[in-house]
């Protein structure tokens, strides 16, 4: 039997990814949205699920604290994607990492501040521009720090636009095109290769069933 640890994150992701699962024959024994608990058992002997933020999905596969994981783009280009694969595009929950400021207001000369939580991205993207920058680390609430002067532009997830119009600001420039992705352990793709690969290959037919 092979023990495999499966990492997830609630909300909107979950629900989308839950069945491309099940093509995979592995759901839950439990609702996961409705629980509380962080551990969950499978239908399959020795598969478990663990419930954890999105942020921190790419640590426990990376450190193989869980074989397989669901994660956004965002986190793996956020994370760096050290002792990860990442070898299937879920197709969800897709949205844009760009670059915004207030709206018809020019971004300043020289050196400027931006805010983000997504730090390493931001530093990567402002120094291949050869833009010098300032970055400071938010947790949430970016849009905030431009009308309040923290900062002169953000970098952030973009899907609709709504929130950034909603307070005044304007999307600038597009960094990446972001969707979940099915990432995998890079020591388990090895020891557990016949168990992982079955599943990436039985999710990657569900992916593709889907959008035909
Ligand atoms: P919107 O107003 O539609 O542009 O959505 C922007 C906000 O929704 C962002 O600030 C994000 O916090 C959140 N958001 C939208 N789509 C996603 C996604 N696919 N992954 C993570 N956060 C998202």
């Amino acid at each position: 039997m092979t023990e495999l640890t499966i990492a997830l994150t609630k909300g909107r992701i979950l629900e989308e990814t839950l069945p491309l699962l099940a093509a995979a024959d592995l759901y839950p024994l439990e609702d996961i949205e409705k629980s509380r608990k962080l551990t969950f058992e499978s239908n399959q002997p020795g598969v478990r699920f663990v419930v954890l933020r999105g942020v921190d999905v790419t640590t426990y596969v990376e450190f193989g604290a869980a074989d397989i994981g669901v994660s956004g783009k965002d986190m793996l280009l956020e994370h760096g994607g050290n002792g990860i694969y990442e070898p299937l595009d879920l197709g969800i929950a897709r949205c844009q990492l760009m670059t915004a400021g207030i709206k018809g207001r020019e971004t300043p000369k020289g050196r400027i501040k931006v805010a983000t939580k997504f730090v390493n991205v931001a530093k990567k993207y402002y120094a291949e521009k050869a833009q010098q920058v300032d970055i400071i680390k938010l947790y949430g609430a970016m849009e905030l720090a431009p009308i309040i002067g923290l900062a002169d532009e953000i970098v952030d997830i973009v899907d609709t636009g709504n929130t950034l119009r909603a307070n005044g600001l304007e999307p600038r420039e597009h960094i990446a095109d972001i969707s979940s992705r099915l990432i995998v352990n890079k020591a388990s793709m090895k020891m557990k290769h016949a168990a992982i690969s079955s599943i990436i290959e039985k999710v990657a037919s569900a992916v593709a069933l889907r959008d035909k």
